[in-house]
């Protein structure tokens, strides 16, 4: 049996923070900001996880007003993720994202997300998919005050 689950995060971005995706600290200006590293690629994903498996969602597990997550690199969200979804009988069959960002361009990075989701997760990188777009500079998105991602899993009971 099968059980699919899907994730969403958004996050503004501002001058001087830190864009980290998927654990890849990516050049840019601007940055996301967050109570925790503002990762929402990793973010989405352990939502994702946790909907596929009916265990809550990652406010309920990784509270922004706890102090302990604070400046935490999101990394430890997805493996302690796993770790719960993995005592609940489940292992991961595929996960899917697409980061939706208007600048900069993440081509180059890409590969090492995929990389680093996998190795956090502990599957094989051909089970992790992660793409990117922009909104053609409509919304919040091109405007550059904020990005999004969404990504989709899928667990094997
Ligand atoms: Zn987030």
């Amino acid at each position: 049996m099968t059980r699919t689950g899907i994730g969403y995060d958004v996050h503004q971005l501002a001058d001087g923070e830190k864009l980290i995706i998927g654990g890849v600290e990516i050049p840019s200006p601007i940055g996301s900001v967050g109570h925790s590293d503002g990762d929402a690629l990793i973010h989405a994903v352990v939502d994702a996880l946790l909907g596929a498996a009916a265990l809550g969602d990652i406010g309920q597990f990784f509270p922004s007003e706890d102090e302990t997550w604070k400046g935490a690199s999101s990394s430890h969200f997805l493996a302690d993720t796993v770790k719960r979804i993995g005592d609940a009988g489940f292992s991961i069959n595929n996960v899917d994202a697409t980061i939706i960002l208007q600048t900069p361009k993440l081509a180059e990075y890409i590969s090492q997300m995929k990389y680093n989701l996998a190795y956090s997760m502990q599957v094989d990188e051909s089970q992790v998919s992660v793409k990117a777009t922009t909104t053609d500079r409509l919304g919040f998105v091109g405007d550059g005050s904020g990005w999004a991602v969404q990504a989709v899993a899928t667990l094997i009971v």
